[in-house]
Formats: structure tokens, sequence, C-alpha cells
């Protein structure tokens, strides 16, 4: 069997060149702000993929580096401020905060009409209570992504293996939804899962969000199935100049030419989390400008 492979970067290339097109008539640019706390290393590669984002598309952006050691009231302070700045339509905090910032209470304090990572809880509870707002990047990302290569979700069978904020949660909340690009039938899966691979080979579609490279393979998902990997794992690879590479949640090598369809780590889900940023953030500005998007 081929195995499709959902490549992310293409439909991201489409959505970035139709919000180019919509920031060229807009009565002003887009405004996102990213606030980084500390230097994990990963997090400085994601923000600064994203500001290469908002140059493609001509948004204003500003990155706000604190060190790992700034206090809550500093950073709470500096949300507030952005929160009354009306250039900033959307405000990103770059997650995971260094321990002893209470992640809960500084997402809290970002407004929600500027909270284009969806994970405030009044963004949150719009998306169960069904009618949304900002969805998290990565879950709408996913759906959309799954929408431009014609794979259908109503009616099939999905289980998503993780349930973080992030990812698994959201996610499952926005496959039950009853529209038509969604409409699926969903089992979360987490670390406390019996028989987790008996769930996921009865799937029509799986959805891996683990953060452990290469968890699920044959054994796991059968002949056939939709694969999404949103797994992003550095792993060592001595034969590389840099002796590492990416790879996913899934066993790529032993799934390609056994499902159906698969994203690919790097170039799959990865891409489309920044160009669902950019959108929510295209949406947040039309939003507070009364314009129809
Ligand atoms: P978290 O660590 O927050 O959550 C991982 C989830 O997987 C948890 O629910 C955990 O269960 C579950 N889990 C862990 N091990 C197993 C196992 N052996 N069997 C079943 N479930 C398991 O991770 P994130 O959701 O933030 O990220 C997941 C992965 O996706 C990471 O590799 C991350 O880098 C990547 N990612 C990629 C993005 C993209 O744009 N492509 C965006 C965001 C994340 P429990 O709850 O019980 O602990």
């Amino acid at each position: 069997m081929e195995t499709l492979l959902l490549k992310g970067k293409a439909v991201r290339d489409q959505v970035f060149s139709e919000l180019k097109e919509k920031v060229a008539k807009a009565p002003r640019k887009p405004g996102l702000a990213v606030i980084l706390v500390g230097d994990d290393a990963a997090s400085s590669v994601y923000v600064s993929h994203k500001e290469k984002g908002c140059e493609e598309v001509g948004f204003h952006h500003e990155t706000h580096r604190l060190d790992a050691s700034t206090d809550e009231n500093t950073l709470l302070e500096l949300i507030g401020r952005l929160n009354r700045d009306r250039a900033i339509d959307g405000i990103l905090i770059q997650l995971p905060l260094p321990k002893g910032l209470d992640q809960d209470r500084i997402l809290l304090s970002v407004d929600p009409a500027k909270d284009v990572d969806g994970f405030h809880p009044e963004n949150l509870g719009r998306l169960v209570s069904g009618s949304p707002r900002f969805v998290p990047c990565t879950p709408k990302g996913i759906l959309r992504l799954l929408a431009h290569y014609d794979v259908p979700l109503a009616g099939k069978n999905v289980a998503v293996v993780g349930r973080s904020v992030i990812v698994g949660r959201p996610l499952t909340m926005l496959l039950s939804l009853k529209r038509s690009d969604a409409n699926a039938t969903v089992t979360l899966c987490h670390s406390g899962t019996k028989n987790l691979g008996e769930i996921t080979s009865r799937a029509d579609v799986v959805v891996a969000a683990i953060g452990v490279p290469k968890a699920l393979g044959p054994d796991e998902i059968a002949e056939g199935c939709i694969v999404v990997d949103v797994g992003i794992n550095r792993i060592d690879a001595p034969e590389r100049p840099k002796g590492t590479r990416l790879v996913g949640d899934v066993d790529f090598d032993a799934l390609n030419g056994r499902v159906a369809a698969m994203t690919p780590v790097p170039g799959g889900v990865g891409p489309m989390t920044i160009a669902m940023l950019l959108e929510n953030t295209w949406e947040a500005m039309c939003l507070a400008e009364g314009l129809d998007g």
C-alpha cells in the first residue's frame, strides 16, 4: 500500500499566502506578542519560527525575552500592559514556564480576546460548550490538514493518545463537535489506559501526542489507518552532522507502506500549528476591529 504523506508545509504555505493577501487590504497590521521566559532551547526554536511566520505574512510582532528568574508579578504586569496595547491582538506565553511560576494564574491573566493559543479557561470552555472562539493551534491545525487532504472524520473512530491541555484534550473536544469537518467518535487514551494497543488498532484514525519516540508501531496501528503524529522528539543520530534528529511518536519507517496516510515528522503537524497561530491572530484583530475576516 502506498502511504499518502500528509504534508503540513504545503498547507501552511497556502494559509500564509491567504493571510498575506488579507493583511495587504486590512486597516492595520495584526500584532502578536510572544513572551519567552528562560532559555529552554526547544522553546527558543519555536519562538523563532513564530517570529519568521509573522515576518512572512506581514504581521507586527514583538518577543519579550525574560530571564528564568523573573518573578510572577513582573510577568503579570507585562501581560497587563499587552492586554491594554491596541497594537497587540494576540498574546502567546511560550510554554513550559520555568518552575516556580504559577502557569494557571499566568494563562488566566491573558485577556481571553487576545488568547490566540486558546488556553484560557474561557476559550477552552467555549470549545467544550460547542461554540469555540480561539481553538488551540495544534488541534485546529490537525483538522485543517485532514480536511485539506480530503480525509473525512465524520462517523470515524478516532483514538487520541495523550491528554495534555495543549493537544489531546482540546483535540478530543474539537473532533467530537457536530460539524461537517469533525463529528467523529473519539477515545482519549493516556498513560493510565489499559490495552492501549487494542483501542488504537481498532481506530480508523490514530493521533499520537505522547512525547515518546516511536511509541506506536505496527502492533498498535492497523493496516490502512490514518496516522497523525504530533510528537517532536530529538534522538541521537551519530550519522547526522548535528548528531541528533527529530522523530515523532510513531515508528514512521515501520508504518510507511502499511497505513493509508501519515504525517511526517518534521513537516507534518508542526507547520500547521504556526499557521493556525497566525490565523487566530488575524481573527483576533478582526474581532477587535469589528471586521468580517
Ligand atoms: P505532555 O507531556 O503534556 O502529554 C503527554 C501525554 O501523553 C500525557 O497525557 C501522558 O499521559 C500521555 N502518555 C505518555 N506516555 C504514554 C504512554 N506510554 N502511553 C499512553 N499515553 C502516554 O505532551 P504534549 O501534549 O505537550 O506533547 C506531546 C508531543 O507532541 C511532544 O512530543 C511535543 O513535543 C509534541 N508537540 C508538537 C506540537 C506540534 O506543533 N507538532 C505542538 C505541541 C506538542 P498522562 O496524562 O497520564 O501523563
